[in-house]
């Protein structure tokens, strides 16, 4: 196969950002500026504000080192008295243009669970005013694949959920990524920490800074990231780094920080992976690709079980 493309640029830096947010605009402890101020103190240079059913837009915290994403959580519930059982849709979405808005207020699903035709067109109207659209933490909302399966129109989903790993409630979400994907859905996936903060930072179940999306931009600025995430130029990681991504000659080139496995999931079972001798780690990869992996998206698993996992690519998309 005669395949070459660049999926992560190989040129840029990596700007790492948490995509799920909440502050004491909704149920969250810390302010949007002390969210920042943590934030900004471990490395992170983007923040997404997504309280519950409240826009939020603050450009006060906008300089040339730290993005402010504005964005808001929706949700769409069961009926139900406990909610420990409700089922419910949480969906983030990302503000392309704040600063043309004005006024917003965020709106809310106003029709039934199970309704997915009138979800996907909720998520559409959204997507045309401007705003990306994210799957959130299907395992905390006690969803499966009857729940995700028939949904369109996302941009992407969490892979990783910190708040849900903290709770018990499965943060690690990448097999029903793949059923998404082999559902027919083309979207990306993303790691982020939905913190609120009610534990201070250090105690073990603080849920800020464990789940991270490193976008690659040419230089930091809103319009920037929104074209990284519009692009699938970012990869979603717990820990471990990718530093490149690229098809030559149809051979897939992966270079990470120091694994243990190397993984290509694909839309089928022909998987492809490389894997250290033991005791030993990998820093990279190269798979030759057969032209019948339909999607291939990359697990980088270091020896602590954290994972780098990029998006998934679409092969027909590339030979276009
Ligand atoms: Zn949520
Ligand atoms: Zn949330």
């Amino acid at each position: 196969m005669k395949l070459d493309c660049e999926l992560l640029p190989r040129t840029g830096a990596d700007y790492k950002a948490n995509l799920h947010c909440h502050t004491t605009h909704s149920d969250g402890k810390l302010t949007p500026s002390q969210t920042r101020e943590a934030y900004q103190a471990q490395g992170y240079s983007v923040v997404a504000f997504t309280d519950h059913r409240r826009y939020g837009w603050y450009p006060e915290l906008m300089d040339d080192t730290f993005v402010p994403l504005a964005a808001f959580e929706a949700d769409l519930d069961t009926p139900g008295q406990d909610y420990s059982y409700v089922k419910t849709y949480h969906m983030n979405f990302y503000d392309c243009a704040p600063e043309t808005r004005g006024e917003f207020q965020a709106p809310q699903p106003d029709f039934a669970y199970g309704d997915t035709a009138a979800l996907i067109d909720y998520v559409a109207g959204l997507r045309a005013q401007g705003f990306l659209a994210c799957y959130n933490h299907p395992y905390w909302s006690l969803q499966n694949y009857d729940d995700y399966k028939d949904l369109r129109g996302f941009d992407y989903m969490e892979i990783y959920n910190h708040g849900c790993e903290i709770d018990g409630l499965y943060g690690y979400q990448p097999q029903a990524y793949d059923e998404m994907l082999r559902s027919g859905q083309r979207l990306g996936c993303v790691a982020t920490d939905d913190n609120h903060n009610w534990f201070a930072f250090g105690h073990p179940r603080c849920d800020s800074f464990g789940g991270a999306t490193m976008l690659r931009l040419p230089r930091l600025g809103y319009a920037e990231v929104i074209h990284a995430l519009q692009n699938r130029h970012y990869y979603a990681t717990t820990g471990p780094e990718l530093h490149e991504l690229y098809i030559e000659n149809g051979v897939l080139h992966v270079r990470c920080s120091p694994v243990e496995k190397i993984y290509v999931i694909t839309a089928g079972r022909n998987t492809h992976s490389e894997v250290s001798d033991s005791g030993d780690t990998l820093t990279e990869a190269a798979f030759p690709l057969k032209g019948n992996e339909g999607y291939i998206r990359v697990d980088c698993q270091d020896t602590h079980r954290r994972h780098a996992y990029s998006c998934a690519y679409w092969l027909d998309e590339m030979q276009k």
